[in-house]
């Protein structure tokens, strides 16, 4: 059950296509209006999160309680609200190349070694 993903202008312009006696500011302001409100959270009076594309034309309600269809997937709504955002750790990758080439590997060699063997028991008193 997933919606038709479309960009907001281009769904703008499919709507002022099929209604011609509306103006585009107008649609603008109210699918901006439910897209604003679907992202604060907007939840249908039933308890799902609302349908923006249809909330702009008949109140923020969801896809179903709005067509009193069960199925979506021949139905159009903004991207914006289809997709989840990308978790922000999820998606970095490592650079190994930084890793395998440590130029440092040698460094635990002892440079201290003739500054311990200097110290005998005869510097120390008693
Ligand atoms: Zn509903």
């Amino acid at each position: 059950m997933s919606f038709v993903p479309i960009r907001f202008g281009g769904w703008v312009n499919k709507f002022l296509k099929s209604n011609p006696g509306e103006n585009a500011k107008d649609v603008t302001a109210r699918l901006r209006r439910a897209l604003e409100a679907y992202k604060a959270g907007a939840q249908c009076a039933c308890g799902e999160p609302i349908w923006v594309i249809g909330s702009a034309e008949a109140g923020n309600a969801c896809f179903t309680c709005i067509t009193g269809e069960a199925d979506p997937s021949q139905d159009f709504e903004i991207a914006e609200a289809c997709y989840k955002p990308p978790k922000r750790s999820g998606n970095r990758r490592q650079d190994w190349s930084a890793v395998l080439a440590d130029p440092d590997e040698d460094s635990e060699s002892p440079h201290d070694e003739s500054f311990k063997q200097s110290i005998t028991d005869d510097d120390v008193p008693f």
